[in-house]
């Protein structure tokens, strides 16, 4: 094992802003490893939709003091600011230095945590955070599929309830936007093995082929009209509508699509803002179908070893097993990661972004 350097190379935000404000800068401190805790060197990270509203101050940055890869925490006296700020929440690299006896170093892990964007990074609740890897699952392999595979099972298992194996005849309706996505496409593929009825939506022919392939039993072009995706989801599903709706796009299809195709005693899970943020809703919408609409949080599902335990097991029995595929739109070096962010912002990209980290 090589020695662990005392500085190290990273993405810096140093203020709210477009892609621009990506500063890839070296001569970044090292974390310094505390009891129980493991650093890793990273080899591939991934990119998320939430890192773009870390960066534009969508979602407010963690404090330095919670933040172990924080600049200030090692380097400059501002320790009120969250900025300079290292973002990222997930990534896959081997372990170098430990002080947790269930991780030894050496070891090949993937995780999620705070601030991925750099070489190495520190975990301070490893057995909540990290996963030694099988064999059988390179780092590129699981860090593609970590974060939005988990977002996805948990979202169908938890947020839906949805725990059974279906039969495709008696299945609920389920309804996923940005089905060609890193997380919508987990989604389908989940669903898929679950025999569940699924429609896709996707922004034109390419992408709906994709959510086709994926597994989706309908799809429907999102960059139509917004009447037009509405009146071929009511047709779908027989003026029925459908029973679960996921929906990681937000704004533009909340309070449209979402409110006018959910069924009778539907449940909508809205968990994103790639459009935007959902505006306050008024309860009274809900009366008419006896709706419920959910707003779930992934690591809010993952907060004991156990649960991460349960769900990363059935994540990577997916994986291995070949049911389910992550789907790499491409690899982009860490000091590329702006271009990263402009691809998916303009909604480019199909599966999932990652950063090599060399
Ligand atoms: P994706 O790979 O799905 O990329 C975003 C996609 O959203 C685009 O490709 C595009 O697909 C669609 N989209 C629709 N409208 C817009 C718009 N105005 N601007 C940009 N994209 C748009 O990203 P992720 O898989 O990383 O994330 C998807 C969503 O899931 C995000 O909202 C993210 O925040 C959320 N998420 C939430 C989690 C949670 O714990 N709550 C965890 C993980 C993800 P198309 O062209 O087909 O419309």
């Amino acid at each position: 094992m090589a020695p662990i350097p005392k500085t190290m190379f990273g993405v810096v935000i140093p203020r709210p802003g477009g892609p621009d404000v990506l500063e890839y800068k070296t001569g970044l401190p090292v974390p310094s490893l505390g009891e129980g805790q493991i650093l890793i060197r990273n080899e591939y990270v991934g990119v998320n939709y939430i890192d773009t509203y870390f960066r534009t101050g969508l979602y407010k940055p963690p404090s330095p003091s919670s933040n172990s890869n924080h600049p200030s925490t090692n380097g400059s006296n501002d320790t009120t600011s969250p900025y300079p700020l290292i973002t990222g929440k997930e990534a896959a690299g081997t372990i170098t230095a430990s002080s947790h006896p269930s991780y030894p170093v050496g070891s090949r892990v993937v995780y999620l945590a705070d601030n991925t964007y750099a070489q190495y990074t520190l975990l301070t609740s490893p057995l909540t955070q990290a996963t030694i890897l099988p064999a059988s699952l390179t780092p590129e392999t699981a860090c593609a599929a970590y974060l939005q595979g988990l977002t996805a099972l948990t979202f169908i298992r938890e947020a839906a309830g949805i725990t059974q194996q279906l039969g495709i005849s008696e299945g609920p309706w389920t309804l996923v936007h940005a089905a060609a996505g890193g997380t919508g496409s987990m989604l389908v593929q989940i669903l898929a093995v679950m025999g569940a009825k699924i429609i896709a939506t996707a922004g034109g022919k390419q992408k709906c082929e994709l959510a086709k392939k994926l597994g989706a039993g309908w799809v429907v072009d999102s960059s139509l009209p917004q009447e037009e995706v509405i009146r071929q989801v009511k047709e779908i599903t027989n003026n029925k509508g459908v029973d679960v709706i996921f929906d990681g796009v937000g704004k533009a299809t909340f309070g449209t699509v979402d409110l006018d195709v959910v069924a009778r005693k539907g449940t909508i899970i809205v968990f994103g803002n790639a459009s935007g943020a959902v505006e306050p809703v008024d309860l009274f919408r809900l009366m008419p179908k006896n709706i419920k609409i959910m707003r779930p949080s992934m690591p809010g599902y993952i907060t004991t070893p156990e649960e991460k335990e349960t769900f990363t097991s059935e994540l990577f029995d997916l994986l291995v097993t070949g049911k389910i595929h992550a789907n790499i739109h491409q690899v982009y070096p860490l000091k590329n990661v702006a271009q990263a962010h402009i691809d998916l912002e303009s909604r480019k990209t199909t599966g999932k972004l990652l950063l090599k980290v060399e």
